[in-house]
């Protein structure tokens, strides 16, 4: 059994996919997907998602606003975020964080977004999805500072092996793409050998990042196998003991165990 940790549905193209969205969840079951976690962009999203998840058991959602969303000057406040997370199938907070690769111009909003976002997870219990990119010392002095109780996932993780081991020592999962499976990502297959397997999740990011040798396809949650596949190699494991292992992490973190 296979769980998708991050993937954003709601951004699928579906004109292409005979079926719709009831096809891009029944091929991710056929590949042994159980459980996928569709992640919020925007407060638009986040109530979206949780009505969504009703209609399919194995769908479950966040709530947030992504470091790159920014619509206007305004804020997600503490307490919207909290009230949020009581929507049905909500499990987590976010995706939130800093990017400065992207969107340096908007970094004094990502930071105080991503504190109000630290402050929401530790008020509601729900583990927190952060996305850095080229923020790593901004995102773990943060992340230090407003330990969220639940803690949560670093997640399509690009950063150095020293990033993540601070981010595992303050007790945070580490998330990897379709990413790891690139020909230009070596250094990166490094650093995913190196995380300790209580501490490894997986995901897509669909419909962005599809893996090796999808490139070129919409990416989906189906494709999540070829994530795990590169992770058990690299680790040296079978595939099924690491679809039993991120499976266990993925249930305590968010705390999903049917
Ligand atoms: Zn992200
Ligand atoms: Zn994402």
């Amino acid at each position: 059994m296979l769980v998708d940790s991050h993937c954003h549905l709601d951004q699928i193209d579906l004109s292409q996919k005979e079926g719709g969205l009831a096809s891009v969840i029944a091929d991710a079951k056929s590949r042994g997907v159980q459980r996928i976690l569709s992640v919020a962009v925007d407060i638009k999203s986040s109530i979206y998602l949780s009505e969504l998840s009703q209609s399919y058991s194995c769908l479950m959602t966040s709530v947030g606003v992504h470091p790159l969303h920014k619509s206007d000057d305004s804020l997600v406040s503490v307490d919207d975020l909290v009230s949020l997370t009581e929507l049905p199938g909500v499990v987590a907070i976010g995706e939130t964080g800093l990017d400065k690769f992207y969107s340096s111009a908007t970094f004094e909003w990502q930071r105080e977004s991503f504190i109000n976002h630290l402050q929401a997870s530790d008020i509601s219990g729900k583990p927190v999805i952060i996305h850095t990119r080229d923020a790593v010392d901004e995102t773990l002095e943060l992340l230090a500072e407003f330990k969220p109780s639940p803690r949560g996932v670093i997640h399509c993780f690009t950063e150095s092996w020293e990033m993540a081991e601070a981010a595992i020592e303050l007790g945070f999962y580490i998330s990897f793409s379709g990413i790891i499976t690139f020909n230009n990502a070596s250094d990166l297959r490094v650093v995913a050998s190196k995380i300790p397997l209580d501490r490894l999740l997986i995901e897509t990011d669909s419909p962005w990042l599809t893996p090796a040798p999808h490139r070129g396809k919409n990416n989906e949650p189906k494709y999540v196998l070829e994530v795990a596949q590169c992770l058990a190699n690299l680790h040296g494991i079978p595939l099924e003991e690491l679809a039993q292992i991120t499976t266990q992490n993925f249930d305590r973190l968010f705390k999903t165990k049917d």
